[in-house]
C-alpha cells in the first residue's frame, strides 16, 4: 500500500512521520516543489534577527533522516496533477527535468499558503522580500549582511510584521512599519493593539496606520515605498500583509474547497475525495467555539492536522477537534496572546458578550523585573462561559493565554476560572495571579 504526501514542511513532515510509525507496511513517500522539508518557518525571524545564528538550526529533519524511518523524500519535486480515476500524481522532478507518475493508495494534500503579493508597481524591484520560506529567510540575512541597508519599510502589521520589527532592529536600521488598516495587529481589538504600538513607538519603530501601500519606485533597486500617499526612503521593504492557502492543485482535481477559500475537511481531515486527506495551512478548521469553518492558518495547527492526517491515511484512527485561534508573538520585551473571540469578532457575529479589562503585575511588585500585564476577558453575559481572551505584557508572562485557551475548550465560566487553584510564588505571579483578577473583575462587571 502507498501513501503519497504533497508538501514536506509542518503539515506534510508530520503526516509522513506518523503514517510510518502507524503503519510501517505502507511505503510513504513525500513530494516538495522546494529544496528543504521539514522546517520551522516560525524561526525565521529569529534567524534573521541573528538571535539563531545557522539557518540549519531550523531544519528539524533532513531527507536522509527520513529515508532512515523509511520515507522516501523527493525535493525540488512538484505535483503538476493529481488523477483521481487512476490515483495517481503527476510529478516534475525539476533537477533532472522530467516527469513521473506515482500511484496511490492515500493521499495527504499538505500544500500550504503563500504569501499575498499584490500586483503593485516596482514589485520586482531589488530588496522588495516576502517571507515564507527558508529561502526567503536567507536572502533577507545574505541582504543584511552586505551592510548597506540603511532604511526598512515593514508592509503588514500582523504578527510576522511585530516579529521582523524587532529581528531587524537588531542591525541598527531605521524601520518603518506600514499598516493599511486604522491599527496594526489586525486580529486583536484595537485597545490591546495599541498598547503593542506604544511600546514599538517607544523602541524606535515609526508606526504608520491607515497606510495602504501603493508602490515602490527604484531603478533596479528599490529606494522608496509609497503607502498612503506618501513616499518613504527604503532600502529594504519586508511585505507581510498575509498568506492565502494553496489550494489550485487540489481544486483542479476536483477536492471540495470550504467558503474560507481553503480545503474543507472533516474531524479526520478527510477531504470529499475517498482516501484524500488535507492538513496544514491549505484546510480550514472548525472554531471550537463557533462551530464555523474558519482560516487561521498556524504551525501548531499544521503539525496537529499533519499528524490525524498521517494516522487515518494508512489505517488508523485519530481525530483533530478544531481550533480557537490561539496565537502569540515577541516583539521587544513585550508579546501579545489572544484565544477564542475578540470584541471586534463577537461584534460582528452578533454574539453578546461582556468584557473585563484589567492591568495588574505579572509577578509580586517587588520582584525584580515585575512589569505590567494587561487582560481583556470576553464572556457570555448570561452564562458566564468564556468566550476569548486577549493579553498584552512583557513577553515572558504572557503565556497565561494557554489556561485560557483550555478554559474555553472545557467550557468553563469566569467563575470556574476564578476558582482555579493556580501556583504561586513572587518570581513568577503575585499572590493573585492576573487571570485570577481579570475572572474577579468579570464576576463584579
Ligand atoms: P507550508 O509551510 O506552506 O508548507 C507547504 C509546502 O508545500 C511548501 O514547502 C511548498 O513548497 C510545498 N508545495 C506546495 N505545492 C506543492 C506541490 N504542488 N508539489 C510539491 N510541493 C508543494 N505559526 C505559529 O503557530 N507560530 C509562529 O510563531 C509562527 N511564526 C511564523 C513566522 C513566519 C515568518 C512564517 C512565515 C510563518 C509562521 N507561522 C507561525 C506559520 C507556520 O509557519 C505555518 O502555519 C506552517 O509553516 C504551515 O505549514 P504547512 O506545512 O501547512 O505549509
Amino acid at each position: 500500500m502507498k501513501l503519497v504526501v504533497i508538501g514536506g514542511v509542518a503539515g506534510g513532515a508530520s503526516a509522513a512521520a506518523r503514517a510510518k510509525r502507524t503503519n510501517p507496511t505502507w511505503e510513504v513517500m513525500v513530494f516538495e516543489k522546494g529544496p528543504h522539508v521539514s522546517y520551522g518557518s516560525c524561526g525565521l525571524p529569529y534567524y534573521i534577527g541573528k538571535v539563531v545564528d545557522k539557518i540549519d538550526a531550523l531544519i528539524a529533519r533532513r531527507p536522509s533522516q527520513f529515508k532512515e524511518q523509511g520515507i522516501d523524500v523527493f525535493i525540488n519535486s512538484e505535483v503538476k496533477a493529481i488523477d483521481f480515476d487512476k490515483r495517481e500524481v503527476e510529478v516534475f522532478h525539476k533537477e533532472e527535468g522530467s516527469i513521473k507518475r506515482y500511484g496511490f493508495d492515500s493521499l495527504v494534500i499538505a500544500t500550504g499558503a503563500n504569501p499575498v503579493v499584490p500586483p503593485l508597481p516596482g514589485m520586482d524591484l531589488e530588496g522588495v522580500f516576502v517571507l515564507r520560506t527558508l529561502e526567503h529567510g536567507m536572502r533577507i540575512r545574505d541582504k543584511l549582511e552586505e551592510g548597506d541597508v540603511k532604511r526598512a519599510v515593514i508592509v503588514g502589521g500582523g504578527f510576522i510584521g511585530m516579529e521582523m520589527c524587532e529581528a531587524l532592529s537588531e542591525w541598527g536600521i531605521e524601520i518603518v512599519l506600514v499598516e493599511l488598516l486604522d491599527q496594526i495587529l489586525p486580529p486583536m481589538d484595537k485597545d490591546m493593539a495599541d498598547l503593542v504600538r506604544a511600546h514599538l513607538e517607544g523602541k524606535g519603530i515609526k508606526v504608520l496606520t491607515n497606510h495602504g501601500v501603493e508602490g515602490f519606485l527604484g531603478d533596479n533597486r528599490v529606494k522608496k515605498v509609497v503607502a498612503g500617499g506618501e513616499e518613504m526612503e527604503a532600502d529594504m521593504v519586508i511585505l507581510a500583509i498575509g498568506v492565502r492557502p494553496n489550494v489550485s492543485l487540489a481544486k483542479e482535481a476536483g477536492v471540495k474547497i470550504g467558503k474560507t477559500g481553503a480545503i474543507a475537511t472533516n474531524e479526520r481531515m478527510e477531504t470529499n475525495v475517498e482516501n484524500v486527506y488535507a492538513a496544514g495551512d491549505c484546510t480550514e478548521a472548525k472554531h471550537i467555539l463557533t462551530g464555523d469553518p474558519v482560516y487561521i492558518p498556524l504551525g501548531t495547527t499544521a503539525n496537529k492536522q499533519g499528524r490525524v492526517a498521517g494516522t487515518n491515511a494508512v489505517g488508523g484512527s485519530e481525530y483533530f477537534k478544531g481550533v480557537l485561534g490561539t496565537a502569540i508573538f515577541k516583539s521587544f520585551d513585550i508579546g501579545g496572546a489572544m484565544t477564542g473571540l475578540t470584541e471586534k469578532e463577537a461584534l460582528r457575529r452578533g454574539i453578546p458578550f461582556k468584557a473585563a479589562k484589567v492591568t495588574a503585575r505579572d509577578r509580586a511588585r517587588y520582584y525584580p523585573g515585575s512589569q505590567d500585564i494587561t487582560i481583556k476577558l470576553l464572556y457570555d453575559p448570561s452564562s458566564g462561559r468564556i468566550l476569548g481572551c486577549q493579553i498584552v505584557g512583557h513577553w515572558s508572562s504572557i503565556k497565561r493565554i494557554d489556561t485560557v485557551s483550555a478554559a474555553i475548550y472545557a467550557g468553563m465560566g469566569v467563575e470556574d476560572l476564578y476558582r482555579q487553584d493556580f501556583s504561586y510564588s513572587p518570581p513568577f505571579s503575585p499572590v493573585w495571579d492576573p487571570l485570577l483578577i481579570a475572572a474577579d473583575r468579570a464576576l463584579k462587571t
